[in-house]
């Protein structure tokens, strides 16, 4: 019997590997998946509830108020944000937009594991630039694998998972190397735990720049990880083009009101970011006091490059009650969560031999 044929790109597609989860009635520390530890303002929760019972309804289909809010906190024209369903399906909805099939799509690595995966399902064809041993996104390399087929080059700042931030310079001496007809993502989804002075100014980037979209999301600072809603800030004809490309009504009413209570909530919810940004002090000055390598972080999460030692070091983490994310033969990703949950990392890295 002859079956339907599956396009190639499936079966070479790397699997997403979500970030573990507590077994049901097990307490245990999620810090796998770079949550935001805590739960909804009650701002926020309000507007979810009043959201609720319009569900019989589609959405505003281009997310009205939530892009003008958007636009109002970020100082940009409200044509210029394209709102989704998560940021990750932004980045696919702008690569279905520039992308012809066998194009090539430059990305860092290891980086978002998204990437390969939303890169094949364009069509495109992914060209992989090994990240520097500190961690750091090598921008010179990234650079320098743009050839004619490049349509787009990817840059992770923070990157996932190994911490570090660009620096403004060696991303304005990149933006000159590559042709103004390669599009540029910068994926800030953890923008707003940036602390590095030496740090780009997204914005100013996005201004300078015709070439540059930025890619942003509500699930890291904003906590809204679970209503699934990010954004894109594009010149007006990509960004028309984004909208074109995205799944008509992504972005649900709850999403959409649940976003613009947290933006009105926004100095209290950076007051959460500031309390996480001081816990990966701590967790960032803890470990490297216990003699374990760790390169900067400019995100909520730490990394560990443990190589071989990756999956052993995430089962006895996870037996001592802190799940956290192996990436097998390569590192571990560690969540900046609550205090409670640095302490218990700590004790247990403490009994274990550091690298
Ligand atoms: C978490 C993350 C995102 C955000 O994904 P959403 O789909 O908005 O939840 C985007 N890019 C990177 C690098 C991330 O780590």
């Amino acid at each position: 019997m002859s079956r339907v044929p599956l396009r190639r790109a499936l079966s070479d597609l790397p699997p997403y590997v979500p970030g573990g989860r507590a077994p049901v009635g097990a307490a245990a520390f999620k810090l796998s998946s770079n949550e935001n530890p805590y739960p909804p303002l009650p701002s926020v929760m309000a507007a979810i509830a009043d959201a609720a019972v319009d569900v019989n309804r589609y959405p505003d289909m281009y997310a009205t108020e939530l892009t003008e809010a958007i636009a109002t906190r970020l100082g940009v024209a409200p044509e210029a944000v394209v709102a989704g369903c998560g940021s990750v399906a932004v980045l696919g909805h702008v690569l279905a937009t520039v992308c012809e099939a066998g194009d090539e799509v430059v990305f860092p690595w290891r980086s978002f594991e998204a990437y390969p995966i939303a890169v094949s399902l364009a069509g495109a064809v992914g060209v992989r630039v090994p990240v520097a041993d500190d961690g750091r996104l090598d921008l010179p390399a990234l650079a320098a694998a743009v050839t004619p087929r490049t349509r787009v080059v990817l840059v992770c700042t923070p990157n996932n998972p190994t911490g570090p931030a660009v620096h403004a310079d060696e991303l304005d001496a990149f933006l000159d190397a590559v042709p103004s007809d390669v599009l540029v993502v910068l994926d800030e989804a953890y923008v707003e735990f940036v602390r590095d002075p030496q740090a780009p100014d997204g914005l100013a980037v996005f201004a300078a720049h015709p070439n540059v979209v930025l890619v942003r999301t509500f699930s890291k600072a904003y906590g809204l990880a679970g209503l699934r809603v990010g954004y894109a800030v594009a010149r007006p004809r990509l960004a028309a083009g984004i909208r074109a490309a995205s799944t008509p009504f992504g972005v649900s009413h709850v999403a959409q009101l649940a976003g613009v209570a947290s933006l009105r909530a926004h100095d209290e919810l950076m007051v959460r970011v500031e309390a996480i940004v001081g816990e990966r002090a701590r967790m960032l000055i803890g470990l490297r006091a216990q003699g374990w390598t760790v390169p900067d972080s400019q995100a909520n999460f730490v990394w560990l490059p443990l190589g071989e030692r990756s999956a052993a070091f995430a089962d006895q983490c996870a037996r001592a009650g802190v799940i956290v994310r192996p990436f097998a033969g390569d590192g571990v990703r560690i969540s900046v969560g609550e205090p409670e949950a640095t302490d218990l990392l700590l004790e247990f890295t403490a009994t274990t031999t550091p690298r």
